[in-house]
């Protein structure tokens, strides 16, 4: 078994927070399950996404950042997070998303299964795939969407990267990856026997633009390992890679180590625990602005620096 698990989560760059809330709660029906701050930059939220239980690899996070540029495409960025939905649920999520204005594009079959490509309202490239992979998953029983069409958790990434050979030759040899074959272009690594979230496509780029952070974009990528044992023998494999990997920073709901891969995408390694009822219960995740403790006594200032959020405006009940 790889000490790496999978996807853990994907932390992206949104614009306006409300108009991120209102998208992945309303209309893509995920759970808001911690409602934070930048733990480096308290004056801006974190708003993190998830199933019903905000199982780890169900996570998708933001930081929204709306006076950042756009996020420019190029080598060096990831260039689409796909989600994980039931197979048959695509005719669903097309009208879904045509209702919503989100623009859904011609679907596409990739390793054999359906995918529907989209962006959300800030540039950010997303895609759905039809699995009948399991996933740890419980469904979220307030959703606006039914339960047998709700995302069940992160499937695959794309990287798009200078010096394919390089990042590579990294995640076998450092990470753990295996090569699982070409198409069109994009070479697929698994990771833990691959399946739903063990996924990464790599699309070589030898002449494209550097890409950049902005709106739209992804910040970085984590990794799953099970414990805190694991990830110091990751860690320390990735140093002894020269990757520089950061000391471990406990970011109270997981413990993450960061370094850039070779390429230049920021990945982190995170644990599975101890997770997002640390410090509320099931029933209330992300009803309240939650801070870690070093961060609660600024929490009147926290609070007043941030802009309100109300709860989703397009959810429309109705449209099931
Ligand atoms: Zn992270």
């Amino acid at each position: 078994m790889s000490d790496i698990s999978g996807i853990h989560h994907v932390t992206a760059i949104a614009g306006n927070a409300q108009e991120n809330l209102d998208f992945y709660t309303g209309v893509l029906g995920m759970r808001l399950v911690k409602k934070s701050v930048n733990q480096d930059m308290p004056g801006t939220y974190h708003l993190f996404f998830a199933d019903g239980e905000a199982h780890p690899g169900t996570d998708i996070t933001f930081f929204p950042w709306p006076d950042l540029q756009p996020a420019k495409r190029g080598h060096g960025q990831a260039a689409e997070i796909s989600l994980a939905v039931p197979i048959g649920s695509l005719a669903y999520w097309t009208d879904r998303l045509e209702h919503y204005g989100a623009s859904p594009k011609t679907p596409e079959t990739r390793h054999g299964e359906h995918v529907l490509p989209f962006s959300d309202p800030h540039g950010l490239q997303l895609a759905l795939v039809e699995t009948s992979d399991q996933r740890d998953f419980t469904p979220w029983i307030r959703s606006s969407v039914p339960e047998a069409k709700q995302i069940t958790a992160l499937h695959a990434l794309r990287l798009v990267e200078r010096d394919m050979a390089t990042t590579a030759g990294f995640l076998a040899n450092v990470l753990g990856f295996s090569a699982a074959g070409i198409e069109a272009g994009w070479h697929r690594f698994s990771i833990a026997g691959g399946g739903s979230g063990r996924h990464l496509d790599i699309l070589e780029a030898r002449e494209s633009p550097r890409g950049a952070w902005g709106t739209g974009g992804v910040h970085h990528v984590a990794w799953r390992v099970p414990d805190d044992v694991t990830q110091l023998k990751v860690r320390d494999r990735v140093e002894a890679a020269h990757r520089r990997p950061t000391p471990v920073i406990d970011r109270f709901w997981f413990h993450s180590v960061y370094f850039l891969e070779p390429g230049g995408v920021l990945f982190e390694l995170a644990t599975d625990g101890p997770g997002f009822t640390v410090d509320e219960d099931m029933s209330a995740l992300g009803d309240r602005l939650v801070l870690p403790p070093w961060l609660e006594p600024r929490r009147q200032d926290i609070e007043a620096a941030l802009p309100p959020l109300s709860a989703p405006a397009v959810a429309d009940e109705s449209y099931l």
